[in-house]
């Protein structure tokens, strides 16, 4: 007989939105990549424009863009499935088992520096992919939809043991939209950690290096501004890539399911929105004077060292609390088993690797200067986004940890900005 010892239970409470949000946004959200990208190719730049400065269809899709994109994230395939690097085990399943991982994402970003170089050494024009850019944004969401679909069908054949606690609802809409599985895998190959940190994330700065080299095949030379973009961003997802191991303790690959919103999310919400304010300065050009500039390097200094700090001391003090770097702070017993940590970044804000995202945030679009929102546009997104992933966390955390949970809130009060939030 079938054990229902590890079979999630019917979960039917619901959050984006429930059905109403799991079915507008996947119509919605695409829509918007479109739109900002337009915008940010139009001479005004500006997002309340009447009317709207909607792509012609003729510029929506373009052969050449597909073969790129799937050619793109096949070149990326073949690098995760090379065997360099280590391999981790992941957090223990509901069964208790350990899942595998090849941790050589940084290999993989290398080894396209190494191809980018060849090709741009070989004379080919990277900016080109700045007048495919709508193009490839619509393959990449075709494909993020037939990849959520392929999620959604196959998740039927997974054992109980491998669904995701939140996308099991039984509303077709929105366990489609929040995923069913939780780690589905072809063979070895795990759909969800790959797209996690590979096509998306190191597709985001071959977008950005592409920005840079249209502006210099326009104006001679890469503004300081582009400069500052292109480096900042770089930074981020190098320091992604070289500590690919800690994705493995985070909500995405722990808790929620490979579905529509995460699908999405990293093959087409990353690489074409967080490359805006690159493709912005193509268009809009910003002369930034040098203590400006210094300024905002501090900035994304400061930001960069909470982020890594804070997300090293909990990433350390989860896979080994005796370890010297962190054997030294307070921590919280919870009936779970698991301790909090009360000191250290953990005790200064309940979030602080959001605070330092944040700052960085802000750091990457102020190189576009105040003459138009869109180079803000991530930076307001994606402070809403952490404090409503903040909530979600919190939510999970209470469910988990309970009274000591509620001791640890009234020990560090504040969620993400001291004193402030
Ligand atoms: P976090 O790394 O913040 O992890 C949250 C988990 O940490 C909790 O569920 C809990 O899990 C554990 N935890 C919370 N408080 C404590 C404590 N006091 N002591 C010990 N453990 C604690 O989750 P995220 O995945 O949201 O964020 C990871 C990073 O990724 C962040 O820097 C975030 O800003 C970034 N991020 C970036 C995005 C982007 O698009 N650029 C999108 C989303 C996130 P448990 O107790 O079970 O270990």
């Amino acid at each position: 007989m079938k054990s229902n010892k590890y079979k999630p239970k019917q979960h039917t409470e619901m959050e984006f939105g429930g059905t109403l949000g799991a079915g507008s946004i996947p119509v919605f959200l695409p829509l918007l990549v479109l739109y900002l990208l337009s915008v940010c190719r139009s001479p005004s730049g500006a997002l309340q424009q009447w009317p709207p400065p909607l792509p012609h269809s003729s510029f929506l899709w373009d052969p050449v863009a597909t073969v790129i994109v799937v050619g793109w994230i096949g070149f990326q395939s073949a690098l995760y499935l090379l065997p360099w690097g280590q391999v981790s085990e992941g957090l223990p399943l509901r069964d208790g088992s350990r899942l595998k991982y090849p941790i050589n994402g940084f290999h993989a970003l290398c080894a396209t520096a190494v191809l980018l170089c060849v090709c741009v050494c070989l004379g080919m024009p990277l900016g080109f992919l700045f007048d495919l850019m709508l193009p490839l944004a619509t393959s990449a969401i075709t494909v993020s939809f037939i990849l959520s679909f392929y999620l959604y069908l196959r998740s039927f054949c997974a054992r109980d043991t491998h669904l995701a606690l939140g996308g099991n609802t039984g509303n077709p809409l929105y366990d489609f939209f929040m995923g069913r599985e939780l780690n589905p895998r072809l063979g070895s190959f795990d759909l969800k950690f790959f797209c996690e940190l590979r096509p998306g994330l190191i597709g985001w700065v071959v977008l950005n290096l592409a920005m840079l080299m249209k502006e210099v095949e326009l104006r001679g030379f890469p503004s300081l501004s582009m400069l500052l973009v292109n480096g900042f961003q770089l930074l981020y997802v190098t320091d992604a890539l070289w500590n690919e191991e800690a994705v493995l303790t985070t909500m995405d690959i722990v808790h929620d399911g490979f579905g529509f919103m995460l699908a999405f999310g990293d093959l087409a919400w990353v690489p074409f929105t967080y490359s805006l304010q690159a493709s912005f300065l193509v268009v809009h050009p910003h002369d930034l004077g040098s203590l400006a500039a210094l300024g905002i390097v501090a900035l994304n200094g400061v930001g960069y060292y909470i982020f890594r700090k804070s997300n090293s001391q909990k990433n350390q003090f989860r896979r080994d609390p005796s370890h010297r770097s962190v054997a030294g702070l307070e921590t919280l017993s919870t009936a779970a088993g698991k301790r909090l940590l009360v000191s250290g970044w953990w005790g200064f804000v309940r979030h602080p690797n959001y605070l330092g995202d944040i700052l960085m945030a802000l750091a990457w679009s102020l190189p576009c200067g105040f003459s138009h929102i869109l180079p803000y546009f991530y930076v307001i997104y994606f402070s809403i986004l952490l404090v409503h992933r903040e909530a979600r966390d919190e939510r999970l955390c209470r469910a988990k940890y309970g009274l000591a949970w509620d001791s640890y809130c009234s020990r560090v009060p504040y969620r993400i900005i001291p004193y402030v939030y």
